[in-house]
């Protein structure tokens, strides 16, 4: 899950890393009114999108006086922001932070990452902030540093002295940059973050280290044991489909094409994508019913796959150990009449009580097309999709 900037600020102040002075907005009038609050001088108004490069997009302006601060603010609110972050759809912004502005002296990039070859946390940094990393390892890769950190000892002390002496900073600013790194440090592992981003961490012309932006991300599956990052979560940044899908237990990943899937088992899930692909069609998402689904918990699939109105084609694909053959097709046959389905659906049945599934399916009388192996079923399904496609005069 990511939260915004304003509350990822709220998390790094307590863990002792200097923020600048700042408050939530969601009108021009009270964007104008909390510039007041803060030093009343120069300020940066700033779009909460759980999306990074806002400001090339135009989602973050210095203004100097009360009239900047309403024209952006009014800019800002309402419109989609589309980055290299959030797709082409763009995300809407609905609440602005007003930060009181900076003086910079220098830009560093800081962040810390899991790195699943090393099994640990790994401190990326660099001296050349301000930009994305994808653009510092293009142009400067020679800048980047990398840290790995014991997780049986945690952060130390020394480590992060040595990444602050690596960044060339000035040795009065040692001991901040210590500071704060150990501080961004504790907040992933206390709080069950997979992500610490603070890009720029800015060291101020006043001679101070301050995080200018911050990202974070958090662990879903740790999310029950902190209600209070939990409390972060805005939906409206989130995957309309994926909400959908996880308010009612379904696992759920959308994706860009055009045939809905529906299987049990994450691994089955996505060699069924690859099948797809594979077979010249692109899946929709991946979905993983899990063991022992009800046909009320198939039914609740379909709604969830069909909630995504590019899917044009559906596939079933189901490898019943602990599920049961009968069960799914009872589920796909009323998902079929209650749901009208008018777009072609493939189903390949294997395993428990398979006869009794296949039966149930073919004395349905439904329109649905049967398959026996998952090659056959991925064939058929982008088979029906493109005659669908090219009935209807579109491109396949
Ligand atoms: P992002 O584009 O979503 O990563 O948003 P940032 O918060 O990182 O802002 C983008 C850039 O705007 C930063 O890299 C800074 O160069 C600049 N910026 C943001 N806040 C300030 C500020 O208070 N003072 C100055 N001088 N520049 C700022
Ligand atoms: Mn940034």
């Amino acid at each position: 899950m990511d939260i915004h900037e304003y509350q990822a600020k709220e998390l790094l102040k307590r863990f002792g890393v200097n923020v600048p002075r700042g408050g939530i907005a969601y009108s021009p009038e009270q964007a104008v009114y909390r510039s007041h609050e803060l030093s009343g001088g120069k300020c940066v108004v700033k779009a909460q999108i759980h999306s990074g490069a806002r400001g090339k997009a135009g989602g973050v302006r210095i203004c100097s006086t009360d009239d900047e601060i309403a024209d952006a603010a009014s800019w800002m609110l309402g419109r989609k922001l589309v980055t290299h972050q959030t797709g082409p759809a763009g995300k809407l912004v609905s609440r602005l932070y007003i930060e009181e502005a900076t003086d910079i002296a220098q830009e560093i990039y800081l962040a810390f990452v899991m790195d699943r070859t090393e099994e640990r946390v790994v401190v990326v940094a660099s001296a050349q902030g301000g930009m994305e990393i994808e653009d510092i390892s293009e142009s400067e890769p020679d800048s980047i540093i990398r840290s790995v950190v014991d997780p049986a000892v945690g952060m130390q002390a020394f480590q992060a002295r040595e990444i602050a002496f690596q960044l060339d900073l000035d040795p009065a600013l040692i001991a901040q940059a210590t500071k704060t790194i150990i501080g961004c440090y504790r907040l992933m592992e206390e709080m069950d973050a997979s992500m610490v981003e603070v890009n720029p961490l800015v060291v101020t012309s006043a001679g101070e280290i301050v995080a200018l932006d911050a990202k974070l991300s958090f662990d879903d599956n740790a999310l029950f044991r902190r209600p209070e990052i939990s409390e972060f979560r805005d939906k409206s940044q989130e995957d309309a489909r994926e909400t959908y899908a996880e308010d009612r237990g379904l696992n759920y990943i959308g994706l860009e094409g055009e045939i809905g899937c529906i299987v049990n088992g994450a691994g089955l899930a996505m060699a069924t994508l690859d099948m797809i692909k594979m077979a010249g069609g692109e899946p929709a998402n991946f979905l993983d019913v899990g063991g022992g689904a009800s046909p009320d918990r198939v039914l609740m699939s379909f709604k969830a796959v069909l909630n995504d109105p590019n899917v044009e084609a559906i596939l079933v694909n189901i490898f019943a150990g602990i599920n049961r053959c009968d069960w799914i097709a009872e589920g796909v046959i009323r998902a079929v009449q209650e749901l009208d389905l008018s777009i072609p659906l493939v189903v390949r049945l294997s395993g428990t009580n398979v006869e009794e599934g296949r039966a149930l399916i073919n004395d349905s009388g439904l329109d649905i097309t049967t398959a026996d192996t998952l090659a056959a079923a991925a064939e058929k399904v982008v088979g029906a999709w493109k005659s669908g496609r090219s009935q209807n005069g579109e491109a396949v």
